[in-house]
C-alpha cells in the first residue's frame, strides 16, 4: 500500500531543528525524511480492526518532528521508521469476530496505545482512565510509541490502510462528515486542559495563540458553558476573526505587555528592564504555543494563585523570569493528549467527548478545516500547514483515497 513514512536520522534531524531556526514557515522538501512509498500492511495484532484511512489531519506535533523541535526526553517514546498521522477518519475495512464493528461502518480512531493495546494489564494511570498518562508506553508487545502516527508497527493515517485496536475506534453518526470528525483529535487535546481547569463565569481567563489548539480551548469553553471572559491572542489577522466567531470577548494581535494588561483589567507596573510588570491579570492562562515568550507572557500575566496551563508541546525554551511564580503562588500545569475529564460530575472519555461535540450542529467549527490535499499531493500540504500566514491554514489534512 501506499503510505507515507518518517526515517528518522540524527543529522537529517539536526538539519531539519537548523533548517526551521533558520525559516521557521518554510518547509525543506528535500531535507525532511518523508518518503511517499509502497510499505507491506501488517497489522500488528489478529484482534485489532483493519481500516481504510479516510482523511487524516496533520497535527503540531507532526510539524515538529519535521522541525527537530521534539524533546530529546521524548525519544524513547516512538520507534522508526513510522507511518505519520494520528488524526484519523477511516472506514472499517475489515473486523475480526468480536470487535463489535461490521465493515463499511466510519469510525475516528483515538491513536494512543497504552496497555491495553500492548497487551498488559492496566498501570495506575490507565486504572483511573488516564491512558494519555500510561507508564508502560515503551513496554508490552509493542515497539514504544504513545500514539499511532509514531510508530513503526501501528501504522498511522496518512496511509491506504492502517489497524487499531477495537476499544480505540469511535463510530461516527451520520451526521458528522469526515471533514468535521478530522478535528476530533485537536478538539481532545482542547478538551482536556479545559475540562481539568474549567474557569468559574466570573474569571478572567487567557487562550494564547490562534492556531487549532487555542480556536478550540475557546470553542470547548463556550460549548461546555463557560461565561468566563475570554482573551484570545493570536499572530494573524484570520486568526483574530476566527477567534471572533467562536466567542472570544476580546482579540488581541501580537499585544505589547501593557496593551495584554489593559485587556485583563491589570495595572501595569513599568520596569526599567525587562517589559514591566502586570498585577491583578487573569486567573487562567491557556498556552496553545509553549515558546519562551508565551511561557513569560504566561507567569505575568496570571493574577496571585492563577494557573498556568501548558497545551502546547514545548521543550527547551529560551530563559524565562519565573519570579511571578513564587511571588503570586502560581500553579504551573501541563496537558497531555487526552484520557478521561469529569463533566457537570460524570466521568467522561475526552475523545468520546469530542466526537459528541462535533457532532452538535450549533459546534461553530467552519473555517478550522482550512485545506484538503490528495496525499500524493504531501508537499504542498505541508507546505500549507508550516507557513500558516501565507496561505491562511489551520487544520490541513490529507484524503488517501483521491
Ligand atoms: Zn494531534
Ligand atoms: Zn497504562
Amino acid at each position: 500500500m501506499l503510505a507515507l513514512r518518517y526515517h528518522y536520522s540524527v543529522p537529517r534531524y539536526l538539519l531539519g531543528r537548523l533548517g526551521s531556526w533558520l525559516r521557521p514557515r518554510h518547509f525543506f522538501r528535500r531535507l525532511a525524511p518523508l518518503r511517499l512509498e509502497e510499505v507491506p500492511f501488517r497489522p500488528p495484532s489478529p484482534r485489532w480492526v483493519i481500516l481504510k484511512s479516510r482523511l487524516c489531519g496533520i497535527c503540531g506535533s507532526d510539524l515538529n518532528l519535521l522541525k527537530g523541535a521534539e524533546s530529546y526526553l521524548l525519544e524513547p517514546y516512538a520507534s522508526f521508521p513510522c507511518i505519520l498521522g494520528h488524526e484519523v477518519v477511516a472506514e472499517v475495512a475489515e473486523a475480526p469476530p468480536g470487535s463489535g464493528f461490521r465493515p463499511g461502518e466510519r469510525v475516528a480512531v483515538n491513536p494512543l496505545l497504552p496497555c491495553r493495546a500492548r497487551g498488559l494489564p492496566p498501570c495506575e494511570a490507565c486504572r483511573e482512565g488516564q491512558e494519555n498518562l500510561c507508564e508502560n508506553f515503551t513496554q508490552g508487545d509493542l515497539a514504544p510509541g504513545p500514539l499511532l502516527g509514531f510508530h513503526r508497527q501501528a501504522g498511522g493515517g496518512m496511509a491506504e490502510y492502517l489497524a487499531a485496536p477495537p476499544e480505540s475506534l469511535v463510530r461516527l453518526p451520520e451526521e458528522l462528515s469526515d471533514e468535521a470528525a478530522v478535528l476530533g483529535d485537536s478538539l481532545a487535546s482542547a478538551l482536556q486542559p479545559v475540562l481539568d481547569h474549567f474557569p468559574a463565569d466570573s474569571d478572567t481567563v487567557v487562550i494564547y495563540g490562534a492556531g487549532i489548539i487555542g480556536q478550540q480551548v475557546l470553542r470547548a469553553l463556550r460549548t461546555l458553558g463557560s461565561s468566563a471572559r475570554l482573551v484570545m491572542v493570536a499572530r494573524h489577522p484570520f486568526q483574530a476573526e476566527l477567534a471572533r466567531a467562536g466567542g472570544a470577548d476580546i482579540v488581541l494581535l501580537s499585544p505589547s505587555r501593557r496593551e495584554l494588561g489593559e485587556a485583563l483589567g491589570a495595572r501595569y507596573l513599568p520596569t526599567t528592564l525587562g517589559g514591566g510588570n502586570l498585577e491583578g491579570g487573569a486567573h487562567r492562562f491557556f498556552d496553545c504555543v509553549g515558546s519562551r515568550a508565551s511561557l513569560q507572557e504566561g507567569v505575568v500575566a496570571l493574577r496571585a494563585r492563577g494557573t498556568y496551563v501548558l497545551v502546547g508541546t514545548a521543550g527547551r525554551v529560551g530563559p524565562v523570569d519565573l519570579s511571578s511564580l513564587w511571588f503570586r503562588e502560581l500553579r504551573l500545569c501541563g496537558s497531555a493528549m487526552y484520557g478521561q475529564g469529569i463533566l457537570r460530575a460524570q466521568p467522561r472519555r475526552t475523545y468520546e467527548l469530542a466526537v459528541e461535540l462535533l457532532a452538535r450542529p450549533s459546534y461553530p467549527r467552519s473555517g478550522l478545516l482550512t485545506h484538503t490535499f490528495p496525499l500524493r499531493d504531501y508537499v504542498p500540504a505541508f507546505e500549507a500547514a508550516f507557513d500558516k500566514r501565507r496561505h491562511h491554514s489551520v487544520k490541513v489534512a490529507l484524503d488517501p483515497r483521491r
